[in-house]
């Protein structure tokens, strides 16, 4: 297949709650956190994996398409359909789509971002996040027990983020263009990371470009 052209799509990602993205107690112990957010193993500050972003347009586009996933709940695998072409069909399976066309990049702070939190850092002694205690209630005494600290990116900080659409001969590139959006879209009317349903994670993709050309996520598709 030939590989025709690249399309780069890039803005900012504004979180308007605190954003959870777990990271391993193993990679970097900063304050002892029992739930730490995962950070760059070189700078130690807090970012947003290509894959996390990637995997979670995925799984919203296949509840929203993927036929096999609303059925099985599994990672659509059937090779044929749009999320599958664009992010890679699930297990090495033989299929005739190609290559992934999508690239997801990781997102690392703005500058300004870093500047704010290295304030907060030195104020409040915790290394560009927030310490967010959440008290498990006991059904029965209906008292609050073990407040379970969470580590979490706190509310308006914002990420660069950049995603590279590769198009190949024959491929349609406003349709494939248009599906991203729209996965985009659906995080965005989701949340990103973990804790979403306790209000984690909302976020806003803003600043947003394809090729330079500014548009904006979620009006018109
Ligand atoms: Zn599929």
């Amino acid at each position: 297949m030939k590989l025709e052209k690249h399309v780069v799509i890039r803005g900012i990602i504004f979180c308007d709650t605190g954003l959870r993205i777990g990271g391993s107690k193993d990679d970097i112990e900063i304050g002892g956190m029992d739930n730490p957010i995962i950070r760059h193993p070189v700078t130690g500050l807090p970012y947003i994996p290509g894959s996390s972003l990637k995997g979670r347009m995925r799984s919203l586009l296949e509840l929203k398409y993927a036929e096999r996933t609303q059925q099985t709940g599994q990672p659509c695998s059937c090779g044929r359909c749009l999320v599958c072409k664009i992010f890679g069909t699930h297990k090495a399976r033989e299929s005739h789509l190609g290559p992934t066309r999508i690239i997801v990049r990781d997102a690392s702070l703005t500058p300004e971002s870093l500047d704010e939190l290295k304030g907060s850092n030195q104020e409040k002694g915790i290394y560009f996040s927030e310490v967010k205690y959440e008290n498990l209630v006991d059904r029965k005494t209906g008292k609050a027990e073990h407040p379970r600290p969470n580590e979490r990116v706190p509310a308006e900080t914002k990420f660069h983020f950049e995603i590279v659409l590769r198009i190949f001969e024959g491929d349609n590139e406003k349709e494939i263009l248009d599906f991203v959006k729209e996965g985009l879209a659906l995080v965005q009317k989701e949340y990103l990371g973990g804790s979403g349903s306790r209000g984690y994670g909302k976020v806003r993709f803003i600043n947003t470009s394809v090729d330079d050309n500014p548009f904006t996520i979620g009006e018109g598709k």
